[in-house]
């Protein structure tokens, strides 16, 4: 008698401690207990899959090539999806709710083989994907592949019939912010040359309107517009008071996996006749993501077009440059729209102007309309 006690004492105990180690996982709570043995093989698994996940909730960098490469790893036995294992963490049964619906990827993501962010990855898939959800607790949903059931973080779903954008994804950074970062950074991947996190920008000479402020007005104008035309848009900054460095602000675009990425920015000379917009991508050379020059070409052409249309301001040029570190740090296409100089007077006038703005704003989809036909 005393005996088995002990027993349903040790069996208690042993409970309690891998409760404790599920809960520094941040994992659900477990309905079912695993063995500590297959617990630590989980473990090595999730070493693998880690770098996987960039940190920023189960979303993933597209940009990469980190497509679906490590599927093939996935073969042994022991991770197929109806394995004992896998159902040792399911849907929090408190909030869980069953359905058969039509559901899509908002950005690339992770699918993984149980509803945990520390499970191993099944496969990668880009934004866009089609699935069929068959629960949802309100973090993570159960999806169906080839008969088996998966987890996707529930915040990178939407219904199917809910779509009604275009399919593109368009980030946009508003250039600057209330105080420049004179800490220096890489000016891109593996760079010996550095460059401040963020120049302080440009003043209007008439107006005072600070760049930082200019650059958001339009900003948000542009994010109107493009929500009206359907595109999914993307915010690198909505307030001044932000500090973002440039690399910092392609990473939100590579890791949303962003069909094009427009950063928004006015220009200054010491000429105050210099007037005029002008867009800036990489050169063909470039070291960094020079395999994207065409695609960097052909926005910048696009959307220089568009912004001159629709504004009749002076057309300047495209400026072929390798040393914007806000560029250099990109996996997508990318463009830089100086929309004008806030040295010049008039410009400097006009682009404080709400109507003036909005040119832009229209001149700047239409652009992105021409680049994606
Ligand atoms: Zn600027």
């Amino acid at each position: 008698m005393k005996k088995f006690n002990l027993i349903i004492i040790f069996m208690l105990s042993l409970m309690l401690a891998l409760a404790g180690c599920a809960g520094k996982e941040n994992e659900p709570q477990q309905k079912e207990q695993i063995t500590t043995e297959k617990y630590e093989d989980k473990k090595e698994q999730q070493g693998n899959s880690q770098q996987k996940n960039e940190g920023e909730g189960d979303a993933v960098n597209t940009g990469s090539e980190d497509g679906k490469d490590n599927t093939e790893d996935d073969a042994e036995p022991t991770d197929t999806a109806s394995d004992g294992e896998s159902t040792s963490l399911t849907l929090n049964p408190d909030t869980v709710t069953y359905a058969q619906e039509e559901v899509v990827t908002t950005s690339s993501v992770n699918v993984r083989k149980a509803p945990s962010t520390d499970s191993e990855v099944y496969q990668t898939v880009p934004r866009r994907s089609n699935f069929t959800r068959t629960a949802d607790d309100g973090t993570w949903s159960a999806v169906q592949i080839e008969g088996n059931e998966y987890y996707i973080a529930s915040e990178f779903l939407m219904l199917a019939s809910e779509v009604t954008d275009n399919g593109y994804l368009v980030v946009i950074d508003a250039g600057h912010q209330a105080q420049g970062n004179s800490e220096q950074e890489p000016i891109g991947p593996g760079a010996s040359e550095s460059k401040p996190k963020v120049a302080s920008g440009t003043t209007g000479c008439v107006t005072g309107l600070k760049e930082y402020e200019l650059t958001l007005q339009v900003s948000l104008k542009l994010q109107e517009e493009l929500e009206a035309r359907g595109y999914q848009v993307m915010m690198v900054r909505t307030s001044h008071d932000v500090n973002i460095s440039n690399s910092e602000r392609a990473a939100v675009a590579n890791n949303a996996g962003a069909d094009a990425f427009i950063r928004v920015h006015a220009n200054g000379s010491d000429d105050s006749g210099q007037n005029g917009a002008l867009t800036i991508c990489p050169t063909s050379a470039n070291p960094y993501m020079g395999n994207l020059y065409s695609q960097c070409r052909k926005l910048s052409e696009c959307v220089l077009d568009g912004v001159v249309n629709a504004t009749g301001a002076n057309k300047q040029s495209i400026w072929e440059t390798d040393s914007m570190s806000g560029i250099n740090w990109c996996t997508v296409p990318v463009t830089i729209i100086e929309m004008g100089f806030m040295t010049n007077p008039t410009e400097d006038a006009n682009m404080a102007d709400d109507g003036y703005q909005q040119k832009i704003a229209v001149g700047i989809a239409d652009g992105l309309d021409s680049y994606f036909e």
